[in-house]
């Protein structure tokens, strides 16, 4: 009979933010895929944990995975853990739990620490609707293009990123979001742990004169309902009204019915739109 392949999160700093399951399955397992092994000897000796560990990182994702894979369909069951958190989140195992499923390896959460939710249920942004970019592109052209994507974002949007990037990530989110929340989470669950709520171009200024030192994840409220909607009503209302009304038309609405779409468009009344369209007939 084919192993199984536990995903399994670790503590993403108090050593103590592990689960019962996790730690027994750490031990019953026959090996353990660590993405670096010296670093998690310290969890898994704080446990008593003794099973077998071999590497699985993100340049050897490839090849390893196929060896992993032998293994379990050999009958050995696998843990698979990164330096911190949820494997497979900003972290490796994507590749291995695809091909683990592909070919029909039955594959477990072993749920647990996560940065992200962790920001999240902390920050005080609305949590009800989010999203997660993990850490924004390297290249300028790929940071431009989901910078220019978050901007009409109504969701909350939470990043990771790393202390020497974080000045220049703040800057370019100022710029590109403007006067937004923005709950900078730092070292969770660590002996520094600090939230600080500001708005992103006090943010920016903040770590222009305080060093950032640490891990970092950023939970920004997304682009306010009203500033959509405000947004909205400004590029309808360029339209020119004649041209307004054609398109409902061509879209097959009745007269009154396109008025009615346009006033609710152009934040105003149908009388209002009725009028204007009037007085633009007899000009
Ligand atoms: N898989 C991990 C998880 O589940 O959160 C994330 C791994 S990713 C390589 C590492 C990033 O997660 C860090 O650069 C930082 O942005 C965030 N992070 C991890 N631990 C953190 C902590 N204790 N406090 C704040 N951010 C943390």
């Amino acid at each position: 009979m084919a192993g199984r392949l536990y995903i399994c999160a670790t503590p993403i700093g108090n050593l103590e933010d592990i689960t019962l399951r996790a730690v027994e399955t750490l031990k019953k397992v026959q090996l353990i895929a660590a993405e670096d092994t010296r670093h998690s000897k310290a969890l898994l000796s704080r446990y008593d944990v003794h099973t077998p560990v071999t590497s699985y990182h993100e340049h050897n994702r490839f090849e390893k995975a196929e060896v992993l894979l032998e293994r379990l369909k050999a009958g050995d069951d696998i843990a698979l853990i990164t330096d911190a958190g949820t494997p497979v989140i900003s972290d490796p195992g994507e590749v291995l739990v695809a091909r683990a499923r592909e070919e029909g390896i039955e594959v477990l959460a072993l749920p647990g620490p996560c940065a992200m939710i962790a920001a999240l249920s902390v920050s005080g942004i609305p949590g009800r609707r989010f999203c997660f970019e993990g850490f924004l592109p390297a290249d300028n052209t790929g940071r431009r293009a989901v910078l220019e994507e978050l901007k009409d974002e109504p969701r909350t949007v939470i990043l990771y990123e790393a202390p020497h990037h974080l000045k220049g990530t703040l800057k370019e989110l100022a710029k590109a979001l403007g006067e937004r929340r923005i709950a900078v989470c730092r070292e969770l669950t660590k002996l520094h742990e600090e939230v600080l709520t500001m708005t992103l171009p006090e943010a920016a200024a903040y770590y222009e004169e305080n060093e950032p030192r640490g891990e970092f994840v950023l939970v920004i409220e997304g682009k306010p309902a009203g500033q959509a909607a405000a947004e909205t009503a400004a590029a309808w209302q360029e339209m020119p009204l004649a041209e307004h009304l054609q398109y409902y038309l061509d879209k097959g609405l009745p007269q009154k019915e396109a008025m009615k779409q346009m006033a609710k468009d152009r934040n105003t009344t149908k009388r209002e739109i009725y009028n204007e369209l009037l007085k633009e007939d007899s000009e």
